[in-house]
């Protein structure tokens, strides 16, 4: 395999103990990728009921990154956070609410220490479930992700959202809570966003575009502001329930081979962007 010309990252990645690891960033490598931002997800049954839980799931992130980079040299970035559905799972469980509640606000300082250490760099996923849910639970969604913006203010580091699918309208809501918090709108990504390019659509936040043809195209046609992500879950019970892990290089290389992307197009997505949002280096180390 010769090195690629350009840096390709996935934005939004995901690993499980006991799915394909490693073998799925390798996967990835041998498709042009060279970077991926790894997003923890609740590996372990709920209940969560102590911050060691959330310790317990950071640590497995960790580990996961760091045995995919020593096997295929791809640069794993770690972001970390409780999932918003970490709310309904445990009022499910009969947890009291204003306990979840709590609880994910110490999760999300603990993986602020990961990011003042050095270990990951940045909270998420964290937001509000995509689902219906009651007035309660919204409201402390809401709570928690208000906490996410000032923790991560106070950082300088970037929230990596999951949220209800959005339009224009969630976009503009989400920012005036940034807005309301101070925390720089260039600092919030948008995981799982269509294609609303425009500073009319997304209010300055960042999107993180689904890799799939037709919302790509429709992306690229509005403008270049915007990374490129999975969401790739490796769950082998669910195996293609997602975009496969080597979506992202093949389909950065296929709009470059069609002239749908330019050259600085895809340094701009790939490189210039995550660099801004996350404060990385995207330099391609190749081994
Ligand atoms: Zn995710």
């Amino acid at each position: 395999m010769r090195p690629p010309k350009f840096p390709v990252l996935d934005d939004h990645f995901h690993l499980d103990p006991r799915g394909k690891k490693w073998k799925a960033v390798n996967e990835f490598k041998r498709s042009g990728g060279t970077h991926i931002i790894l997003v923890s997800k609740p590996y372990f049954p709920y209940p969560y009921r102590t911050i060691e839980d959330y310790r317990r799931i950071y640590e497995t992130t960790l580990r996961l990154a760091r045995e995919s980079e020593e096997k295929t040299g791809v640069k794993v970035f770690v972001a970390l956070g409780p999932h918003p559905a970490d709310m309904t799972e445990n009022v499910k469980r009969g947890m009291e609410l204003e306990n979840v509640k709590e609880l994910m606000k110490q999760a999300i300082d603990l993986a602020a220490k990961y990011v003042e250490e050095g270990r990951a760099i940045a909270i998420g996923e964290v937001g509000r479930p995509h689902y219906e849910v009651p007035k309660r639970i919204w409201k402390a969604s809401n709570e928690v992700m208000e906490y996410s913006f000032q923790v991560a203010k106070e950082l300088g580091c970037a929230v990596i959202l999951h949220t209800e699918s959005a339009n224009p309208g969630t976009f503009k809501e989400i920012a005036s809570r940034a807005e309301k918090i101070g925390i720089k709108k260039e600092k919030v990504v948008k995981h799982f966003s269509g294609p609303l390019i425009l500073e009319r659509e997304n209010f300055g936040l960042v999107p993180s575009v689904i890799s799939m043809d037709n919302l790509l195209k429709a992306a690229i046609a509005k403008g270049n502001r915007f990374m490129m992500e999975t969401d790739y879950i490796d769950d082998p019970k669910r195996p293609g329930a997602v975009l496969g892990p080597k979506t992202v290089p093949r389909k950065t290389y296929k709009m470059l081979e069609s002239e749908l992307f330019t050259e600085d197009d895809v340094w701009r997505i790939h490189c210039d962007l995550p660099r801004k949002v996350y404060g990385i280096e995207v330099e391609i180390r190749w081994k």
